[in-house]
């Protein structure tokens, strides 16, 4: 009812990447209600999560003061009860806590590292890498990518030159064939899923591939439910059959491919038959699959965690683009390669340069006329000014392991939650603890603000203003509709004055200011302006005037390799880091649910996506759940070689009968306390898709 607000805001919704354009109801102080609105992106759609799970920024719990830790505090753990910080932490003025979080970072140079933020802003997140490296001299600036799609970047960047999607996802409207693999984006990017089906309805061909079932399957050609951690087997081999079968399209390959000899011989030992042992998939199925994909006029590929969160998490995203390459489907519409992104931001923040090994824009740390670009604009500001040291920095896995070191002894967090997202948690929350000075920045006292010396109380999507941007490349406007509660502050006013009490002479007094200033180095804005995303709510880059609304698809001509080709590097087989084995003899996987947004801080005071999902849980194979005597519903036990969680079980067919799929939203069973901390080596992300598990009844 209309009478129930008076003022709407458009906004962008912060949870998933597809970036849902909403339009925020509000009344006095609060928001009321949420309607999606007609974004590029979701045409008026929204998920369950957008629609009603916003009132968590209202919550009792929100942070509404600066807080620092009592010196008579209880030793630093995951002790914190949310509703009485009083036994940790004393009220702060915004001036005390802020001296006191800058005298614990300030001249430690090295010994200081940072997490920012996928659900912040483009400015915030170039603010932030800004003051990590002008503030302490070095790059240990990361954040989620690396736990997400560090290894598909890697392998994107490495072999068409560019780290984001080739084409929007609404281009599946003109495909005729498009492969899903390792995503579920009916639960994860659930108004991305609504094309899909449409897709499908409409005829198109959908190539479904998981070792989940999932509810795709329902609307596919094909569903590929492969074994666990075999994906670059499967994709070898259905490349095989192609090349094989002379399904290539050989004028694509010779005018805009290199290295294509080296590819083809490498899949001559991959043949299906050859293969099957390894992907439980019959050599017949493998040829009608690559026999759909080679014939299509116009195909997609997307692909999430399932293909990007192993140790060759690399080399997966690699046989991707080799089969998207080698059939000519990328650079055309309705064809190309969509990583599918998981924050709402993760895009953005990655292109601002919150990475450790590349400034904005994906400019190399170590290029010398990238060094000296950022000398001239940066010099004159205090601290180390644009002096940008030549060696890359430390990845959020590598950090905390540093902690551990004592390389890192201090460490400022802004909305990241590692003591819930790390792989070996125990590991991961012994170094939050043994940090002499850990800053965090959040809205709620998360598990990692429990481990904290200072907290800086921050605002949520819906009380600030700032750009963000999708997996479709989208840069969208989001708006303030109500203030932050309390004494809570805008995320880019606390890390500027932050940055001021670490000697920078930082002189931002919006958002605006640090948008124009990432202008100056992010040749992907060229044409993009605050006024017209003000104007217009969305841009795609590449835009290519002040008028274009930007280009759904890129690398038509070519792809901004040197000579302009993309290139094919061959992968190998290699196996999981751990296989099962007699005492752990089952695969754990671990994900997301509908519901649930990453570690559950926001959408577990979400009421009505708690009343929904309140309970951790985790999913096994009916005959898996016989043979334990254990009833749907009842207790299990899940053991790996580093740590034991006790959860309800809940019978779904959808898991093969020697998995178990584990959501990692919930604290009191928390999915990381398990999970292997093994990482690929090219995107240092972790092998959440894999472990050695032990199932019992509880
Ligand atoms: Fe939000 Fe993603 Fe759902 Fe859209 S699909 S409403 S962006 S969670």
């Amino acid at each position: 009812d209309s009478a129930d607000w008076d003022r709407e805001t458009k906004s962008i919704c912060p949870f998933c990447g597809v970036g849902c354009q909403v339009s925020l109801k509000s009344k006095g102080d609060r928001i009321v209600k949420v309607d999606g609105i007609d974004g590029p992106a979701n045409e008026g759609r929204l998920c369950v999560k957008g629609r009603f799970g916003f009132d968590y920024i209202h919550h009792p719990h929100r942070l509404t003061v600066p807080l620092i830790r009592r010196d008579d505090a209880p030793a630093k753990g995951l002790n914190v009860d949310p509703g009485n910080l009083s036994t940790h932490f004393r009220k702060a003025t915004w001036e005390e806590a802020l001296e006191a979080a800058a005298a614990g970072l300030r001249g430690r140079g090295r010994e200081v590292a940072g997490f920012g933020s996928a659900k912040c802003s483009n400015e915030e997140a170039y603010l932030f890498q800004k003051f990590i490296r002008q503030g302490f001299g070095h790059n240990n600036v990361d954040h989620c990518t690396r736990l997400c799609h560090a290894s598909s970047v890697a392998a994107l960047l490495e072999n068409v030159g560019s780290g984001a999607v080739t084409a929007t996802f609404n281009e599946i409207e003109n495909a005729d064939v498009a492969i899903v693999i390792g995503a579920n984006p009916v639960e994860n990017h659930p108004v991305a899923a609504t094309y899909f089906k449409q897709f499908a309805k409409r005829g198109g061909k959908l190539i479904v591939m998981d070792p989940r079932g999932q509810a795709l399957k329902r609307h596919a050609a094909h569903m590929v439910q492969f074994r666990p951690g075999a994906d670059v087997a499967l994709l070898n081999s259905i490349m095989h059959v192609i090349a094989d079968e002379g399904l290539t399209d050989r004028q694509y390959i010779e005018a805009m491919t290199e290295n294509w000899e080296a590819q083809k011989a490498h899949l001559e030992g991959f043949a299906p038959e050859k293969m099957t042992g390894l992907t439980g998939i019959d050599a017949d199925t493998v040829r009608a699959v690559a026999r759909t994909f080679a014939g299509a006029k116009a195909a997609m590929i997307f692909w999430g965690m399932g293909v990007s969160q192993h140790i060759h998490g690399t080399d997966n995203s690699r046989c991707l683009i080799s089969l998207a390459l080698m059939t000519g489907q990328v650079g055309r519409p309705g064809a190309g390669l969509h990583p599918l992104r998981g924050q709402n931001n993760v895009q953005g923040a990655s292109d601002a340069g919150l990475i450790p090994m590349f400034l904005p824009d994906y400019a190399s740390v170590l290029s010398e006329e990238v060094r000296e670009k950022y000398a001239g604009l940066w010099g004159d500001e205090g601290g180390h000014g644009g002096e940008i040291v030549a060696e890359k920095g430390l990845t959020v896995t590598e950090i905390l392991g540093a902690v551990h070191d004592d390389r890192i002894k201090a460490m400022y967090i802004l909305g990241e939650n590692p003591a819930m997202s790390d792989p070996d948690l125990d590991h991961a929350r012994a170094a939050l603890a043994k940090l002499d000075h850990l800053v965090v920045q959040d809205i709620f006292l998360t598990e990692t603000a429990n481990y904290a010396d200072v907290i800086l109380p921050a605002s949520a999507f819906a009380e600030k203003a700032g750009t963000v941007t999708n997996t479709n490349r989208q840069v969208q406007m989001g708006r303030p509709a109500v203030p932050p509660p309390g004494e809570a502050r805008q995320d880019w006013w606390i890390v500027t004055e932050l940055a001021k009490r670490c000697g920078l002479d930082w002189r931002y007094t919006h958002p605006r200011d640090v948008f124009a200033e990432m202008k100056q180095v992010m040749p992907s804005l060229d044409n993009i302006t605050w006024a017209r995303l003000e104007d217009e709510g969305a841009v795609t880059y590449p835009s290519l005037s002040p008028e274009d609304p930007g280009q759904p698809i890129v690398f038509a001509d070519g792809f901004p390799r040197a000579g302009g080709r993309a290139r094919f590097t061959p992968a190998d087989v290699i196996p999981p880091d751990e296989t099962p084995d007699a005492e752990y003899p089952m695969i754990l996987t671990t994900g997301r649910q509908l519901e649930h947004w990453h570690t559950g801080s926001m959408t577990r005071r979400a009421t009505v996506l708690d009343a929904v999902e309140p309970e951790a849980n985790c999913s096994l194979h009916p005959s898996t759940l016989r043979k334990l005597g254990v009833a749907p519903g009842g207790t299990v036990r899940l053991t790996t070689r580093r740590g034991s969680v006790t959860l309800l079980a809940r019978m779904d067919r959808a898991v093969a009968p020697d998995m178990v799929f584990l959501p990692f939203a919930y604290v009191e069973a928390a999915a990381n306390l398990l999970t292997n901390p093994a990482l690929d080596p090219f995107g240092k992300i972790p092998e959440f898709k894999f472990s050695a598990v032990k199932v019992e009844a509880a």
